[in-house]
């Protein structure tokens, strides 16, 4: 499940919702905390500061549900139904939506009682101090929700559980076969004789009426990637990973195994980046787990199993031809406990430093990572992080060592995450990631998955406050000499002057280049006139943030640090006041005369 995100209208709310916030990043006892990573509190725009804000809260609320983000709202439950309403359609894939009274005083699950809302209720009335407000019949009656088995188990048809959890609540009983252990503490009425039963096994069900089938992720299936001949003989084109998934079906059916009992695919470390291989397992929407083969050398898939399981498990399958094999584990398994995962490096970029100004895919990579790396300023500003994330906070001025830090982690099976601000291929580390992997003849670091997520540079945050400055051609200038000649840096501002390009100045000035600023605006001042629009952007996006504009006439280098972004305008480049509250917009018209 995703982090929950805590939605408040004002600030009577924020402190209840602050109190849920640390349940869930704290990870406190019976808490899933993978689900506490990134828990945000959303605030009305303008009523109350939070870590996201919002205009509208229907919007928004229908937002996050379609996003499939558990919601517990502080407000009326009425006002959340009516919110959503017109999105309920399918019981099976909606997100827990629980009403929360913004005194703590009431927690109410609304939404989503096969999907944890039960579960989340219990969990923050219990740190609130309140009885939940549990309305399931099932629920109340025998104390757990017996549709909605712990992690490593599935329910095998939800039509089936429904019809089974009426028919117990009529009064019969039933008896349970197999391992349930979650059930032992629940008070349903047992019986070794009664009509029904609850069957836990990795077979398949076989349509019995009388049965509600819940499946262990208990079997492993290994297979040849689509590159290795046999079975996947198709060769990496299209249809390869849809061939795999015919054979793991084929094995699994013939000893009457449910593909719901799967808990990973497993492969060969040797084909880690074939992709026939992950839309595999992304179809049984298990994860795809690698084992390098054994001291005895045997890639086949019966090898992989055996260097790969830690438990004993018995072979059920090894049909070389067909290039599957299939373990069953006694119990579930923990995928993560099976061979290794591919390495993943995701480099991403903060955005200016709103959270509402990252991109969700850098907020998702975030949330995933087992390592982040990055400048410390910026790590800190990437949280809530989740208790077991490891840190590797450095000096800003390391990028290299960081790079090669980063592909060190991933090769070796982390997801790591490196951070930048703004965007990370500006000025920033993507460009230092790619030299150190175009440097390195390592074949692991090859194999990492790297992604790079754009995001929100400082110069188009600060143009977007300030208007439209760069709504005509532009350029990006780093003003820094630390990696390149000064010589260079003077050359391209007198072409870029001339050319009349609106110009972004990142790093225009530090402690330790305290002279080339006022350079720079010697040449530039040498083909723009004084009254060239300029705008000065410091800490936009982050508390404190200051915009000014000026004329390139009035501005001098003491106006400037290196957390400040200039944009200097181009002949075309206007201002005029009349927004509201007396704002002016800066503006580059579209057209050229
Ligand atoms: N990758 C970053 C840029 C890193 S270079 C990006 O795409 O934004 C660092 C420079 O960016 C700083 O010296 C400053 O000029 C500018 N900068 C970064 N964040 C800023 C912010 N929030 N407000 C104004 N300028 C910022």
């Amino acid at each position: 499940m995703s982090a929950p995100a805590i939605v408040i209208l004002g600030a009577g709310a924020l402190d209840t919702a602050r109190r849920i916030q640390a349940l869930y990043a704290e990870g406190a006892a019976g808490v899933d905390r993978a689900a506490g990573a990134g828990c945000q509190v959303h605030g009305l725009h303008g009523r109350v500061e939070a870590d996201v804000s919002y205009t509208e809260l229907g919007a928004h609320l229908r937002e996050l549900y379609a996003r499939g983000t558990p919601i517990v709202a502080l407000c009326a439950a009425g006002i959340v139904i009516r919110c959503v309403a017109p999105l309920l359609s399918n019981k099976g894939v909606e997100p827990p939506v629980l009403a929360v009274a913004e005194d703590g005083s009431a927690v109410v699950p609304l939404l989503g009682g096969l999907t944890d809302a039960n579960v989340m209720a219990r969990e923050i009335a219990a740190a609130l101090a309140v009885p939940p407000a549990i309305t399931t019949s099932g629920e109340l009656r025998f104390g757990t929700c017996v549709l909605n088995p712990p992690e490593g188990y599935m329910l095998a048809d939800i039509g089936q559980g429904k019809r089974f959890v009426s028919d117990l609540l009529a009064g019969e009983s039933t008896r349970i076969e197999g391992d349930a252990p979650w059930l032992d503490d629940a008070q349903l009425p047992r019986s070794a004789s009664a009509r029904l039963a609850i069957r836990v096994t990795p077979r398949a069900w076989d349509g019995r009426e009388d049965e509600l089938v819940i499946h262990p992720r208990c079997v492993v299936a290994a297979v040849r990637g689509a590159g290795a001949g046999a079975g996947a003989g198709a060769g990496a084109g299209a249809g390869a990973g849809a061939q795999i998934v015919a054979c793991v079906r084929e094995a699994l059916g013939a000893h009457g195994l449910a593909a719901l009992s799967l808990s990973a695919l497993l492969a060969s470390s040797d084909d880690m980046t074939d992709p026939a291989l992950a839309e595999a397992a992304a179809s049984f929407n298990v994860p795809l787990r690698f084992a390098q083969t054994g001291p005895d050398g045997d890639k086949s898939p019966a090898g992989l199993l055996r260097a790969a399981l830690r438990i004993p498990c018995e072979t059920l399958h090894n049909d070389t031809s067909a290039g599957v094999a299939l373990a069953l584990a006694p119990l579930a398994i923990d995928p993560g406990t099976i061979g290794r995962a591919r390495g993943r490096l995701t480099v991403i970029g903060l955005g200016p430093g709103r959270a509402d100004l990252m991109v969700p895919a850098a907020r998702t990579a975030l949330d995933e990572a087992t390592d982040i790396l990055g400048y410390d300023t910026y790590v800190k500003m990437a949280g809530p992080l989740r208790a077991h994330q490891r840190v590797h906070g450095t000096d800003n001025r390391e990028e290299m060592q960081r790079a090669r830090h980063a592909f060190e982690l991933a090769s070796a099976g982390a997801s790591v995450v490196m951070v930048s601000s703004g965007d990370p291929g500006v000025f920033a580390m993507a460009a230092a990631v790619l030299e150190a992997l175009n440097a390195s003849q390592d074949a692991a670091w090859a194999a990492v998955e790297l992604t790079i997520v754009p995001g929100v540079s400082a110069a188009l945050a600060t143009a977007a406050q300030a208007g439209a400055p760069l709504g005509h051609d532009f350029c990006m200038l780093s003003l820094s000499d630390n990696l390149k000649p000064w010589a260079i840096i003077e050359k391209r501002l007198r072409h870029a002057a001339e050319a009349d390009l609106v110009m972004a100045f990142y790093n225009p000035i530090s402690r330790a280049r305290p002279w080339q600023l006022d350079k720079a605006l010697d040449i530039v001042r040498e083909y723009r006139a004084a009254a060239t629009q300029v705008v000065l952007g410091r800490d936009i996006g982050r508390p404190g943030g200051t915009l000014r504009t000026l004329t390139l006439g009035e501005l001098k280098s003491s106006d400037v640090d290196m957390r400040t972004m200039v944009i200097v305008g181009s002949s075309m480049t206007r201002r005029f006041g009349g927004g509201s509250g007396g704002a002016e917009w800066v503006y580059t018209p579209r057209w050229y005369e």
